[in-house]
């Protein structure tokens, strides 16, 4: 028999009297999971993991309107989510299914690019076979769109930006289901594909999506590679271009389109008096505003263009009219949209919000905690640049942001002796990495009434670590280096990134 989210048959037990003393031997062990049984609904002495996570309040199973048509994930089996039970030890702060509590702990993780990845390499590493990962990710290949503008400038360098998936796991248990996540309750996601997951730990790292040519068109490869060949073409055709937008993306694209004289005359519309923004040191904003306009970039300062309504403002590439708030009105050849990204959590808008309003309204970026929980929500974690935390979002924040909630994922492990629940036990704090940072976590945990004093971890601003000045990076080829070995292969792009 296979246990249900589990690839390996089951060794055979010798005695069944043993089975849930034996958990973390088992584990620790680093053997598969015991097979538990099949009628999940049978009530049972809790072992270790299930005191640690605390016990059920309600019992209660899914209607079978809501799961009729859907199919609950098994990498191994294809069965209706009619014979899935769901969790019998749950609590308010953590639950922990039956399945679980007899194996691994599931830690399902939306999104599989730089954040998702490197939390589940932290993870696997420190957790080894104690925790059963699971990413949804739509795309067999991450795209690295940090480099897309230098896809712009030379085409060619396209097809190095779309990284293989398959190696990314150190164990053969995990598994990642290529699906969107359509919908998250506080026990299991959605996919686009019809299948049900469930979890204990959920992990949002879904990221956002910038506009158009910094985005996968679809999930097509070669459609987006077609998009930066056109966008090549014609920038190089263009004599006028604009971009719209003058903070880090407007301000790269700006830089690499002088230095290559892309075009004649390149105008930059920013809503702020100075290029960047505040997460940027006004001497460094300076000096990138000087050498912009000595490179001869034109800059239209407080003020904001009107953008037409449509799909994909600037694509496809033709000539338009530029109109601005104050009246300014110019046509260029090409226009480039920099006005940032909207965060990918429309999948949350199920999750109970009465409490807590978990998602900022504009662009949809998910409010956590210092320990990087969406605000009342335990054990839902979200991290990288999907969560709200203002300053820059890069990936060496997502990394931070991973290593962080493994640590508290392995904390909440290792804690297995303590007769408590994880909301009695210390998450860690992700060190902040600046004052923006500081204030949005502040904000965001206002909101937030936490019952247990533990929780309490010292003064906010004892988290706050210092950094290095941000600057605006134009060579990606270390990063991208770094990011195949990540995912266990090397680079041997030879473009200029
Ligand atoms: C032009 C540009 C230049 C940049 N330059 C740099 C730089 O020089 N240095 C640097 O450190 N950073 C840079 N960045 C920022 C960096 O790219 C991001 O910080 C990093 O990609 C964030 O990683 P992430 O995993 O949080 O999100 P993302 O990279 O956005 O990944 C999110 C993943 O989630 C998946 N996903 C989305 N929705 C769902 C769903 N519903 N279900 C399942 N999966 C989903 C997506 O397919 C994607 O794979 C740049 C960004 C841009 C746009």
């Amino acid at each position: 028999m296979k246990f249900d989210d589990q690839c390996a048959s089951f060794p055979a037990k010798k005695n069944s009297n043993k089975k849930e003393e034996s958990l973390f031997e088992f584990l620790s062990s680093e053997n598969s999971p015991s097979p538990g049984n099949g009628s999940n609904f049978r009530k049972k002495k809790p072992n270790r993991l299930e005191k640690l996570f605390g016990k059920s309040k309600s019992n209660k199973s899914l209607g079978s309107k809501e799961i009729e048509g859907r199919m609950e994930y098994s990498p191994s089996i294809n069965r209706s989510v009619m014979s899935y039970v769901p969790s019998v030890y749950t609590s308010q702060s953590g639950n922990v299914s039956e399945h679980t509590s007899m194996a691994s702990l599931k830690v399902l993780v939306i999104g599989g690019s730089a954040a998702g990845l490197y939390f589940t390499k932290i993870l696997e590493k420190l957790c080894k076979k104690r925790v059963k990962i699971t990413i949804i990710e739509p795309n067999t290949k991450i795209f690295f769109k940090s480099a897309a503008f230098s896809s712009v400038m030379d085409y060619t360098t396209s097809k190095d930006l779309f990284i293989p998936l398959e190696k990314i796991f150190h164990y053969s248990h995990n598994s990642i289901v290529h699906s969107k996540a359509v919908s998250v309750t506080d026990e299991y996601v959605e996919t686009e594909d019809g299948k049900t997951i469930y979890y204990d730990v959920l992990v949002v790292a879904s990221g956002s999506t910038y506009p158009i040519p910094c985005k996968m068109e679809g999930r097509d490869i070669i459609q987006t590679e077609a998009v930066f060949n056109d966008y090549f073409k014609k920038t190089i055709a263009a004599k006028n271009a604009v971009i719209i937008g003058g903070g880090p993306c407007g301000t790269e694209l700006a830089l690499r389109m002088l230095k290559e004289k892309a075009v004649e005359n390149l105008t930059i519309v920013h809503d702020e008096p100075m290029l960047l923004n505040e997460n940027y040191p006004e001497s460094y904003r300076n000096k990138i505003q000087s050498k912009i306009i000595s490179q001869g970039g034109n800059l239209i300062l407080s003020d904001t263009a009107k953008l037409s309504p449509e799909k994909d403002y600037g694509y496809p590439i033709k000539g338009r009219w530029v109109s601005t708030e104050s009246g300014k009105m110019f046509f260029t050849d090409i226009q480039f949209n920099c006005t940032g990204p909207i965060a990918n959590s429309d999948f949350l808008k199920h999750l109970d919000q009465s409490k807590h309003k978990i998602i900022d309204s504009e662009k949809g970026f998910i409010r956590v905690n210092r320990y990087l929980q969406i605000i009342g929500y335990d054990k839902i974690f979200a991290i990288g640049d999907v969560n709200n935390i203002n300053g820059i979002k890069s990936i060496q924040r997502a990394k931070d942001q991973a290593e962080t909630v493994a640590y508290t994922i392995f904390t909440w492990i290792n804690k297995k002796n303590e007769e408590t629940t994880i909301s009695h036990i210390q998450p860690k704090t992700w060190p902040i990495d600046c004052n923006q940072a500081y204030i949005s976590i502040k904000n965001n945990e206002f909101d937030e009434v936490k019952i247990d004093p533990k929780y309490d971890s010292g003064l906010l601003n004892e988290a706050i670590v210092k950094k290095n000045a941000p600057e605006i990076q134009t060579r990606k080829v270390d990063l991208l280096k770094n990011q195949y070995k990540l995912m266990g292969f090397v680079f041997k792009g030879a473009g200029s990134y």
